[in-house]
């Protein structure tokens, strides 16, 4: 009788334990599914996809610098992008010629540069591209025109002066350029169709940074944008990503804080095409100490006791004492936490995998979409806490070559945990800030 109570009792918590890891792949199977899905088609239908590459990297190859910098991979996505474009919009033109494949592709590559760090990149609002052969009268303005962005959807372009735009790479003159950077911010503003979410939580935050440069230029002094962009805000978007790619460097050295802006902004820098991470300078950490304090006292009042979490630590401690009484259940339990630790090496991996420049606060929120409260500070990235499966979690995640590596720890809620953690943060130059205020 001894005997036989504490085996059904190990019965009972090793089929739940295997319950629970069920349970868990099967929550991460359903929830990696879709991204399966488009990463197989990615790397391999689209990877070996050569009419997509014969219909549109004709005109691009030695032809467009931006797409000749990409790596292979960033290639297809942009093709893909490019394809999906075309597909997209409708065509039209004004005047005596024929609209060309080079002629879509071109202008949908313009549009593919500006928004390649987005997920969203179609202008849903603009249905209609309208391409003229040169520059245009316009009888509201009274002046000529390259292009225009109108209110009722549609996109102009001279394709001449379009052209003129790409034929010198370094002059900051692209009427493309100039045109997608008013569709993208126009549909933002707008509020209408798939506008990207982060572009535009970002926008407002950008134009406060470049708020001084504005009212420099409006007021007729001198900068390293050209005149034209002191017309209005809008026009000043536009010119500030003309000189985004085209002269990249004098921008970066000239307006450094518009320039860093910017690459959050469009989650790209065409200094480096493979979006390498740009380090953001280390700040005082005497100025943000009392800060990461508050933070810490927030976060501990958010805890919450997870019964579930209490009752999978039973189990584990469970497994582990008949690990120590006897050999060949020691063994089983090996071989049933085998792959709980696969689950979370999967899990890791897949996060640690994700692709992001944005040193900020809203990006990681979507990489980590669980994230409960997020604190960001300089130099690495971020604290994160949060709800897991079964618990509480804090993550440290740090920017690393343009990938996001995340560290998790278990909910910790002591005093001395607590100081242990500070203290930890603070010998690694973290300093802790509250964003969601
Ligand atoms: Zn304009």
């Amino acid at each position: 009788m001894p005997d036989t109570i504490p085996n059904i009792i190990f019965i009972v918590l090793v089929l739940s334990f295997l319950g629970y890891i069920l349970y868990g792949f099967s929550l991460i199977i359903i929830s990696n599914i879709k991204k399966l899905r488009s990463f197989t088609l990615f790397h391999f239908y689209h990877g070996i996809n050569k009419t997509m590459k014969n219909n549109y990297e004709i005109y691009l190859l030695n032809k467009f610098s931006y797409y000749d910098k990409l790596s292979f991979q960033m290639r297809i996505k942009f093709l893909l992008r490019v394809k999906n474009f075309i597909t997209d919009k409708s065509f039209e033109k004004k005047g005596d010629f024929e609209i060309t494949d080079e002629m879509k592709t071109l202008i949908a590559a313009s549009a593919i540069q500006v928004t390649f760090g987005l997920d969203s990149y179609k202008f849903d609002y603009f249905e209609t591209i309208v391409i003229l052969p040169d520059s245009y009268y316009s009888n509201l303005t009274n002046h000529y025109h390259m292009g225009e962005v109108s209110l009722n959807g549609v996109i102009i372009i001279s394709w001449k002066d379009f052209i003129n735009g790409y034929s010198n790479p370094s002059d900051t003159y692209n009427v493309g350029l100039h045109e997608m950077a008013h569709a993208l911010d126009f549909e933002q503003k707008l509020d209408d169709g798939d506008f990207d979410f982060y572009f535009g939580n970002y926008f407002d935050k950008w134009a406060l940074i470049a708020k001084a440069e504005y009212e420099n230029i409006h007021n007729e002094r001198a900068s390293f944008l050209r005149k034209y962009a002191g017309t209005n805000e809008r026009e000043f978007f536009a010119v500030c990503v003309e000189s985004f790619f085209e002269a990249p460097e004098q921008f970066k050295e000239k307006l450094p804080q518009i320039y860093h802006h910017l690459c959050i902004l469009l989650n790209q820098d065409p200094m480096n095409v493979d979006f390498k991470l740009i380090q953001q300078p280390k700040r005082n950490i005497e100025e943000l100490t009392s800060e990461m304090q508050s933070s810490l006292e927030l976060f501990n009042s958010g805890f919450k006791i997870k019964p579930f979490s209490i009752f999978f630590s039973l189990v584990m401690f469970s497994l582990v004492f008949y690990q120590f009484s006897t050999a060949k259940l020691g063994l089983y339990s090996f071989i049933i936490i085998i792959p709980f630790i696969i689950i979370i090496s999967i899990d890791t991996i897949h996060n640690s995998n994700r692709f992001i420049l944005f040193n900020d606060i809203m990006v990681i929120k979507n990489a980590f979409g669980r994230i409960k409260n997020i604190y960001s500070f300089d130099d690495l990235v971020a604290v994160a806490f949060g709800y897991n499966r079964g618990g509480g979690y804090i993550s440290i995640l740090v920017l690393d070559k343009g990938k996001i590596h995340r560290n998790v720890y278990s909910y910790i809620t002591s005093d001395e945990n607590i100081n242990k953690l500070k203290e930890l943060l603070t010998k690694n130059n973290i300093i802790v800030k509250d964003d969601n205020q």
